[in-house]
């Protein structure tokens, strides 16, 4: 990438599922609604009407603070944004400017190096977490747009990190893991197709000739809005990257701007110039009072074990390979799922008396590679995997049958094996095996043979 490094950093917007909304009392669950039937004057921002914070999505904004290892902040406030666009009722935003619930977190990564073949390990900084407001809806259509304000006043997370990618990989990685444990925590399906997740990514370079990292910033960034797969971020900062160079090789510097991204073409275009903060003149909204939180309060607030907490105990405890515990683990259901059958089928191979070597690994193996289905109950899929390890049954007559029936049919076959042709037999195995429709075990189809033939 000639002497240029990029210089990434994330925006992530999380909508929390709290059954209502950040300041009042409608639903918020809107997805699938009829447009406007979920608002009330606080969403609708009507002059005089007042907020009252929603207590579950602090405590969840709290948690999700925790999960990505972040300080907790015991005081904390709400502030007004503003800006003006049609979606935004009030004209400002409730939102967190500078006292955030969250603080100074890190979220590691995990992921196996085809190229070394090696766990590699990696920290991003997470520079604040903070509680807002969603914003309505708009629909553009050929008569003009319209508004849908259900979503107006939604409980919105939003998550920023630190400047500390430097390639789309670790950024899309990083993505996935952010998803993984914010559903772990159940406070949102962080669904990027109905916009429960949704991602914004700063890009810009920095020249760079010696070994040693420069660690000043570059002195502009862009901003890609609003992307919603991760694929696609993976690929609008690609985009950005080249694009970036070419102005740069110029002797000229990008734009600090808000660029789009065509889904269609794979290319970013330009939106509109970026604002600094203070064109959204903050101040502290008035009408809801400081959050204090009391150490007491903060330490009821329970982590669950996350994802990658799971796959470090399947690695040591349990003894499973990397790569399976991190698939297992990429869902709760699942891992859920892989846990009771691991506790249950260990019992049960003690009481039958069947030798495994590694039975987390067996029952991991056949959930991975979706030999048994694991929408099947956990005993009826351990009476199947049970019933895959018995020695299978052999219709003998069936056999006897078959193999008299390929000997008589390549007596060529059979005479070659008989002047000394060892390898003969295995053509012969292989056309009963085909008989049989490999319900047998070619070891045995090889003896039966041999006996057959040293018979005559
Ligand atoms: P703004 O006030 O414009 O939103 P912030 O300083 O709050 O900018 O940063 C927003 C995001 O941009 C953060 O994720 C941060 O890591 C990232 N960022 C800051 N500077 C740069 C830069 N030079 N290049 C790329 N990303 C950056
Ligand atoms: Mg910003
Ligand atoms: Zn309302």
């Amino acid at each position: 990438m000639d002497n240029y490094q990029p210089v990434i950093g994330l925006e992530i917007h999380i909508e929390l599922k709290t059954s209502s909304k950040m300041f009042c009392q409608c639903s918020a669950s809107y997805f699938g609604k009829p447009a406007n039937t979920q608002v009330c004057p606080v969403c609708l921002g009507m002059p005089g009407a007042l907020p009252v914070a929603n207590k579950k999505a602090i405590e969840w904004t709290i948690l999700i603070g925790k999960a990505l290892n972040c300080q907790i902040n015991s005081f904390s406030k709400f502030d007004r944004k503003h800006y003006f666009y049609p979606d935004l009722p009030k004209g400002y935003q409730i939102s967190q400017y500078d006292e955030p619930i969250a603080s100074h977190g890190w979220v590691e990564i995990a992921y196996k190096d085809q190229a070394k073949n090696a766990l590699t390990k990696k920290i991003f900084r997470i520079r604040r977490v903070h509680l807002e407001e969603d914003t309505g809806k708009l629909i553009h259509s050929k008569n003009g747009t319209l508004i849908d304000f259900n979503r107006s006043g939604v409980p919105l997370v939003e998550i920023v990190t630190e400047p500390d990618f430097d390639n789309s990989d670790d950024v899309k990685r990083f993505l996935e893991e952010l998803q993984v444990i914010i559903r772990y925590l159940g406070v949102s399906d962080a669904d990027m197709e109905k916009g429960t997740m949704r991602m914004e990514p700063n890009i810009s370079l920095r020249y760079q000739i010696s070994k040693i990292k420069n660690q000043k910033l570059p002195n502009y960034k862009v901003e890609v809005k609003n992307i919603n797969s991760f694929r696609f971020v993976k690929q609008a900062i690609d985009y950005e990257i080249k694009r970036q160079i070419e102005i740069l090789k110029e002797g000229k510097t990008p734009l600090q701007e808000t660029r789009g991204f065509d889904e269609k073409k794979g290319i970013t275009y330009s939106q509109r110039i970026k604002e600094k903060a203070s064109d959204y003149r903050y101040f502290p909204e008035p009408d809801i009072p400081p959050l204090v939180f009391t150490k007491k309060y903060l330490d009821s607030i329970k982590v669950p074990e996350l994802p990658w907490q799971k796959v470090e105990r399947y690695v040591s405890l349990l003894g499973i390979r990397y790569e399976e515990a991190f698939i297992l683990t990429r869902d709760k259901n699942l891992a859920d799922y892989f846990e009771k059958i691991n506790t249950k089928f260990k019992t049960q191979i003690a009481n039958l008396n069947l030798k495994i070597q590694n039975p987390s690994q067996l029952i991991a193996n056949y959930i991975v590679n979706k030999k048994i289905s694991s929408q099947l109950p956990p005993d009826e899929f351990i009476n199947k995997l049970i019933e895959n390890l018995r020695p299978k049954e052999v219709d003998k007559n069936l056999l006897e049958e078959v193999i008299n029936k390929v000997l008589k049919e390549n007596q060529k076959a059979v005479l070659d094996y008989k002047k000394g042709k060892v390898n003969a037999i295995m053509f012969l195995v292989g056309q009963v095996m085909r008989e049989m429709k490999g319900k047998v075990e070619a070891k045995i189809v090889k003896e039966e043979i041999e006996k057959k033939i040293n018979k005559k």
